[in-house]
């Protein structure tokens, strides 16, 4: 009999099936060898069979986090923080501090001013009641060009915001007769008609960079590699253990996770997908028939990387398209590259994904009513439910959409702490009935839609993400968004954990606490299916473990 590298102790969670728990597992070869009693474990003990006693903490099937960003987590810690100014002075003070290791004319590019990881309200933050202008920048860095990023509204809500000093201001050409090019970008003006330095951003995407700012330095390739190389910590911190990225990833993206996964360092395992940058349905189809054929089906890759399928958006502003085509290099905080398209063109690349046999991942937004009639269409044609092509970032659903989803069988992933507790008060205006299906996690599980849930990354905390499940509050007004929508603890948790592994036709070897399945495990300190709603917000994540090896939290 083969004996255990690893026994570990505690009240462990497997998720095969509701109410299966056992006292350990034991572990050989970074996957589950036997999972049990602990009298039944010992018997699995050679001579050098490490073990390990978490008593009274919960092992669970580590999180995988369906639409993690997981990149761009740590590239958030790549440019200097202001996190800790609470006044314009305060701003100044930390500027000065950066100038001062800067030669004169070196960029001084920071974090946004505010609190992370929402940087809500950074107009009304700071205790002067308002943001820094050039002038208070120029104060403290005379001869060097300043940027406060925005944050990309995605993270909190818009408005969003930049500042610049003159110095900034000059090297993008902003005078006073400069006008953005796209609507919800503004830059606002003194009595005198000057730039304040204050440019607003009003949309989603982020805009105001590829509009109005081509002098401010992007994110290198080095950044992205070393951002990455810091979010692996942040995510294992959290108990994941594997993320999914749906959304899609540019090149510059995907090659500094290969370049990771090529030193060894990749200790999440990550499912990517190709965020293309063709340009038109021509070019789209060239680039399916010759160049993607790799992505096709399950893609290529091992247990810990793996990239397939092609990532194409629904609807977006037309007037973003020719912008980001032209700044095509800068993918600002986003891994993907921001794809806007028609709902012809969308349709006619659907069935070319379909005639070239690629998964297609795309996000439905409050545009399900409009996604599921073309998805309908292409599925006349193609097996996309056999294919598992998915519908990402849903809010607003209906029951016949829902219903129809379920008959194509495509599979879905939500993120309901950006719709329901985020920018839930956005949606006042449905009916009780609508509020019920908003991010319908509950629906789509009783209809048994492969369905898993994700953070989106603000936070990257799966527990406040199966808190946002159960309790389903608006954060502004407490009000419970559509009570039919509440989950049970138990489809929560495999939403965030055993449920993700569909996505990468892993099901068989990734998720339960089941022999021959990898031993990803995350120690939390308390049990998440016992623990009511708010009590699921004090549990921490003491250790984690991806193919039977401690990347968070050694216990040993
Ligand atoms: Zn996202």
């Amino acid at each position: 009999m083969q004996t255990a590298d690893t026994i570990l102790m505690g009240n462990v969670l497997v998720l095969d099936r509701p109410g299966s728990t056992a006292e350990a597992i034991a572990i050989a070869d970074g996957k589950i060898l036997q999972t049990g009693s602990r009298d039944a474990m010992a018997a699995l003990r050679g001579p050098s069979t490490w073990v390990h006693d978490f008593k009274t903490s919960t092992l669970i099937p580590g999180f995988n986090d369906s639409h993690a960003h997981s990149d761009s987590l740590g590239l958030k810690t790549i440019r200097s923080t202001l996190e800790d100014a609470r006044s314009i002075a305060d701003v100044q003070q930390r500027i000065r501090e950066i100038a001062s290791g800067k030669k004169p004319g070196e960029w001084i590019v920071t974090m946004p001013i505010g609190e992370p990881p929402f940087y809500w309200n950074a107009d009304s933050f700071l205790s002067d009641g308002r943001l820094p202008t050039r002038h208070d920048l120029d104060e403290a860095a005379p001869d060097n060009p300043v940027c406060i990023a925005s944050p990309s509204g995605y993270w909190g809500e818009p408005p969003c915001f930049t500042v610049l000093n003159s110095l900034a201001l000059k090297l993008n050409g902003i005078d006073r007769a400069t006008k953005p090019k796209v609507d919800g970008v503004e830059i606002l003006h003194d009595h005198a008609g000057e730039p304040t330095g204050i440019i607003v951003e009003r949309n989603y995407t982020r805009m105001a960079e590829p509009d109005l700012l081509p002098a401010v330095p992007r994110f290198t390739p080095e950044d992205r590699v070393e951002g990455l190389r810091r979010s692996l910590a942040m995510y294992h911190d959290k108990g994941t253990t594997s993320v999914y990225e749906g959304h899609g990833c540019a090149p510059d993206v995907i090659s500094a996770f290969r370049q990771l996964h090529e030193t060894g360092e990749l200790t999440l395992r990550s499912g990517l997908v190709v965020s293309p940058a063709w340009v038109g349905t021509s070019e789209a189809e060239y680039a399916m028939r010759h160049w993607l054929p790799w992505a096709r089906g399950r893609g290529l890759g091992d247990d810990m990387l793996r990239i397939s399928g092609v990532f194409v958006g629904y609807g977006g502003n037309p007037q973003f398209k020719d912008l980001l085509k032209k700044d095509i290099g800068d993918l600002g905080w986003g891994g993907g590259l921001a794809s806007v398209n028609s709902p012809s063109d969308f349709e006619e690349l659907c069935m070319l994904a379909g005639k070239y046999n690629l998964r297609l991942h795309t996000l439905a937004s409050d545009k399900l009513h409009e996604v599921v009639p073309i998805l309908e269409r292409v599925a006349q044609h193609y097996p996309i439910g056999q294919r598992r092509w998915v519908v990402e970032h849903i809010s607003k659903a209906s029951p016949r959409d829902i219903a129809s989803l379920k008959a194509m069988g495509v599979a879905v992933t939500l993120i309901p702490a950006h719709y329901l507790w985020k920018v839930g008060h956005t949606f006042a205006n449905l009916s009780d009935e609508q509020l019920d299906l908003l991010s319908p996690a509950r629906e789509l599980a009783e209809l048994g839609v492969p369905v898993s849930a994700a953070t989106d990354a603000v936070p990257n905390d799966p527990l406040f993400c199966m808190w946002v499940m159960l309790a389903r509050q608006d954060r502004r007004s407490g009000k419970i968004m559509g009570p039919r929508g509440v989950l049970d603890s138990d489809t929560a948790l495999r939403m965030l954990t055993v449920n993700g592994s569909y996505l990468t036709f892993e099901e068989d070897r990734k998720g339960p606490l089941l022999p021959g399945y990898y031993a990803d495990i995350a120690v939390l300190s308390g049990n998440p299916l016992s623990a009511s709603p708010e009590g699921l917000l004090d549990i921490r994540c003491q250790a984690t473990m991806v193919g039977g090896r401690w990347v968070h939290g050694d216990p040993a």
